[in-house]
């Protein structure tokens, strides 16, 4: 394990990728249905693409934060290894699945086509060996550069264009691994209903969701982000929801992480923190309208960096999740990881217009969170 004296800003981001997952493919259609209604000239890529990767790829490679970061390739997950977040019989759906050939829809808008399985297994794979990494102490800060996503994926239940938990399977890891307390902050706009469930009776996980409110979305997804969804048994109060009004944008997610986040971390003192971060809670995406620009994303990465120093020595593990704007995704990873490293200036100015802001209305609901949050979660009081 990593020494956790003091910790001078890093140097560098280990970032952990394989080009294997760029085989994942979910097909064309409107937007994110798979069909095609035959009154269209020009259908669209699933948002879930290999394109919006590829530019995140090539921004880290290419743009001016490329000095920081150093690579390390992913690797598949082994099917037991899976067995850290996943019941054995969901395990195996899939695996049949993908024997079969693929090409089916698992749940709405998830589609299991041919490599599909493959890009899935690399994807937890590369999360692990991320997070094993830093457990190792061969660094302190890594980010696993993945698709598909992970965070929807529950222990029975593929959800959201998610098959497996990449976030949650490297958590388990560093459960096992000695750490007995992980903080898992998640600021992609989607609830992160897969992470909460596979740990809402236990209070070794705090899982924290800063989400749009968009409550529950059909069976595979039965889970709603409101802020009574608080966990269960142990884990009572080890769960806090934040679902913040749409529109809520820098200012807003910058009080929400500095009277929420920051607080329940410091009280909870983890011994490892893990963001979850998808760029769909950005100003244009076509999935979400949180609002955030690349100032707001490289503001939480740099509340997230301090408090990994003052809390968890430093170490702290970056997951990929959404983030469906083919171009902005990828600054606004550039961004994130600028707040990250502490940079004293930005690398890169925002390409997209100036979007105005108004945080009154957030600032009274994130208000409300907190006094609802003092009132039950026994940690917090
Ligand atoms: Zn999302």
């Amino acid at each position: 394990m990593a020494s956790s004296a003091a910790t001078p800003p890093a140097d560098r981001i280990d970032v952990f990728w394989h080009e294997g997952m760029l085989c994942h493919e979910a097909g064309i259609g409107v937007f994110d249905s798979g069909l095609d209604p035959g009154f269209l000239d020009v259908l669209e890529k699933h948002p879930e693409n290999s394109d919006r990767v590829k530019n995140m790829l090539s921004i880290l490679t290419r743009g001016p934060i490329s000095p920081y970061i150093s690579w390390h390739s992913g690797r598949l997950a082994l099917v037991s290894e899976l067995h850290l977040f996943h019941s054995p019989e969901y395990v195996n759906g899939l695996v049949e699945a993908d024997r079969d050939g693929g090409g089916k829809m698992i749940c709405a808008g998830t589609f299991l086509n041919p490599g599909s399985w493959d890009s899935a297994l690399l994807a937890a794979g590369t999360t692990l060996s991320a997070m094993k990494h830093v457990l190792d102490g061969h660094g302190k800060i890594a980010y696993a550069l993945v698709r598909p996503p992970g965070h929807h994926a529950q222990p029975t239940q593929a959800d959201g264009y998610c098959f497996l938990n990449n976030a949650g399977l490297a958590v388990q890891l560093a459960l096992n691994h000695g750490c007995a307390k992980v903080a898992v902050v998640d600021i992609d706009v989607h609830y992160g209903n897969g992470t909460a469930e596979g740990f809402y009776r236990s209070d070794k996980v705090l899982t924290i969701s800063l989400h749009m409110n968009h409550g529950s979305w059909g069976p595979s997804h039965p889970q709603t982000g409101s802020i009574e969804e608080l966990g269960e048994g142990e884990g009572f109060g080890y769960n806090l929801n934040i679902p913040l009004p749409n529109g809520t944008g820098d200012r807003g997610y910058r009080y929400a992480m500095t009277e929420l986040v920051s607080p329940a971390i410091q009280k909870f003192e983890p011994q490892m923190i893990v963001l979850v971060v998808g760029q769909d809670s950005s100003a244009f995406d076509p999935n979400g309208r949180q609002c955030l620009t690349m100032e707001g994303y490289r503001e939480t990465g740099g509340i997230i960096r301090n408090l990994a120093d003052t809390h968890s020595g430093g170490r702290l593990v970056i997951v990929q999740e959404g983030g469906y704007h083919v171009t902005y995704s990828a600054y606004c990873l550039h961004a994130t990881l600028e707040g990250v490293l502490k940079l004293p200036s930005a690398l890169l100015s925002d390409p997209i217009a100036y979007y105005p802001e108004d945080e009154t209305f957030s600032v009274k609901v994130i208000e409300s969170v907190k006094r609802y949050q003092k009132s039950i979660v026994p940690f917090l009081k």
